[in-house]
């Protein structure tokens, strides 16, 4: 069905219509939600009951460009968000209801909240060297000019911040992966063909110089190797409970 609208009134390259799209997205939802919410509520039985499992989907129809992320609106509801450019560009429902699980992946493992901790000691750490070396400095030579220093201090804990933020989105992305690929088999979906839309050869920049989903999301062999053992293992597991 929506080969064959492919390409039919659709600009850009893109391969559906705004129209099949959000029937793509609303059929997705559909499937992904309930089984999703269910896996978090499951395993934040025990460690965190308040968690709050009960995600609001929305498509954020601002962000000109192809992405999707996990958010957190002021009042503390859960938010995974879908630009337009997503889901217009993606080649099947899989690939949709993939990127969801992994967006609730980064939820239910709590990525957020580690990365706020991580951040917040990457830039604790790198001020204390910053400003130990600015004391260093200054006892080795008493004229020296001090009057950047705040703003020094500044730069350095703002660069220390994105290196905590930045220093394990790798084993973010694979443990979301690996969740998106258990939801995505639950929800009847096929996580390995999924997962390709990670693997494809964009670039990692967007023209204006910002970080694409593939700058964000880094689609290297590593992510599709595991999606796909993730798969056999669970294979492996529905084997052995038929005998
Ligand atoms: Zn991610």
């Amino acid at each position: 069905m929506f080969a064959e609208e492919a390409g039919k009134g659709v600009s850009d390259g893109y391969a559906v219509s705004p129209r099949a799209a959000a029937q793509r997205y609303n059929r997705v939802i559909s499937r992904v939600e309930p089984v999703a919410e269910q896996f978090c509520r499951t395993q934040m039985a025990e460690k965190r009951p308040d968690y709050n499992c009960d995600v609001t989907i929305v498509v954020d129809t601002d962000m000109p460009e192809r992405n999707a992320y996990q958010t957190t609106a002021p009042d503390g509801t859960p938010i995974i968000a879908f630009t337009v450019p997503m889901l217009m560009d993606a080649r099947n429902d899989d690939e949709i209801a993939f990127v969801m699980g992994h967006e609730y992946g980064h939820h239910i493992a709590t990525h957020i909240e580690k990365a706020e901790q991580q951040a917040v000691a990457g830039a604790i750490i790198m001020g204390s060297l910053m400003a130990v070396g600015q004391a260093y400095a200054s006892s080795n030579n008493p004229y020296r000019y001090t009057g950047n220093d705040a703003q020094d201090l500044e730069n350095a804990m703002a660069a220390g911040y994105m290196m905590g933020d930045r220093a394990f989105s790798q084993t973010y992305e694979l443990e979301s992966d690996v969740i998106a690929t258990h939801l995505a088999r639950a929800a009847g979906y096929d996580p390995v063909k999924g997962a390709r839309f990670f693997a494809r050869p964009e670039a990692a920049r967007t023209e204006t110089g910002k970080l694409s989903f593939w700058g964000t999301h880094p689609p290297d062999e590593k992510r599709l190797a595991l999606v796909i053992q993730t798969n056999s293992e669970i294979d492996a597991k529905r084997g052995l409970q038929k005998r």
